[in-house]
């Protein structure tokens, strides 16, 4: 169910040159029921008055696979000259903001049959993932199931969490976490870190149609050309879960 709640920031930190975690709990002192892989949506004025909102992936990673959280973690993008980007950016420990949620349908099906799921990402569409995490571990733990999760950045300084997921992925072997870098790669990339774009590197995990689901998520160019080849390659669309990071205007 949609709620409406105030949030109050508790902790920040930047995860990248232009990107902010936050974490918020609610004024109310409540929980927030939701699914890994739904978003909350801020909400502010225009400078104006005229009302608007924004839409944020919920990063938590939560205890249990499915329930409530106390704490509501974000990771923002810092666009120039954005309207939320200006007032996150400002935004101080003690702060409150509006918000609203859970919404979305960009969540894990526990009926799912699949013999492996194709999860891939840029930015900080890399943020649902991170909540699934838990759930994903249930999954591999009730059946026999694949994960490998493509990640998109530029270069190094620009992979959100990486540690977290290299750690699970470490303590999983159904789990591969894939950085893929655009621009720059590590000194010493490790084995499963490839070069280019995550479109690029997609075909060599063979997508198959038989026994995969894709999960698309951040860009929107990225998510609507791998959406397309997928299709194209006979992938039913019900199995091409995507979530576009569109902008508000
Ligand atoms: C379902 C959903 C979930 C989302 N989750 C996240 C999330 O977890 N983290 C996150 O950072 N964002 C997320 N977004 C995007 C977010 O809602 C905002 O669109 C983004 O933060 C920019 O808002 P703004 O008010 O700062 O910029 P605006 O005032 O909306 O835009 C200012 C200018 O920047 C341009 N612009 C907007 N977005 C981008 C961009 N990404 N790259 C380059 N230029 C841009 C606009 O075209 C405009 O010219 C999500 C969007 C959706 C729809």
């Amino acid at each position: 169910m949609i709620q409406h709640f105030t949030l109050r920031l508790v902790q920040s930190l930047m995860l990248a040159p232009t990107v902010r975690h936050f974490a918020f709990e609610r004024v109310d002192g409540e929980p927030l029921q939701f699914q890994p892989g739904q978003f909350i949506q801020i909400h502010f004025s225009y400078p104006d008055g005229k009302p608007t909102k924004r839409s944020y992936s919920i990063a938590t990673l939560p205890i249990a696979a499915l329930g409530s959280i106390s704490r509501i973690e974000i990771a923002v993008s810092f666009v120039p000259g954005g309207a939320a980007s200006d007032l996150l950016e400002h935004l101080m420990v003690g702060d409150t903001v509006a918000a609203s949620g859970p919404y979305g349908r960009f969540v894990l099906f526990n009926q799912d049959r699949n013999r492996r799921y194709l999860l891939v990402a840029t930015g900080t569409g890399i943020t649902p993932y991170r909540a699934m995490l838990t759930h994903l571990e249930a999954m591999m733990q009730q059946r026999e199931l694949e994960v490998v999760l493509l990640y998109g950045a530029r270069n190094p300084e620009e992979l959100l969490y990486d540690k977290e997921f290299a750690a699970f992925a470490r303590e999983h072997p159904g789990f591969r976490f894939v950085p893929c870098l655009s621009r720059q790669m590590r000194s010493c990339p490790g084995p499963d870190e490839r070069r280019g774009y995550v479109q690029a590197v997609l075909p060599e995990f063979d997508p198959n149609p038989e026994g995969d689901i894709v999960y698309l998520c951040g860009n929107p160019n990225m998510v609507d050309a791998t959406f397309a080849t997928l299709k194209e390659a006979g992938f039913p669309v019900a199995h091409l879960r995507r979530e576009k990071y569109v902008s508000a205007r």
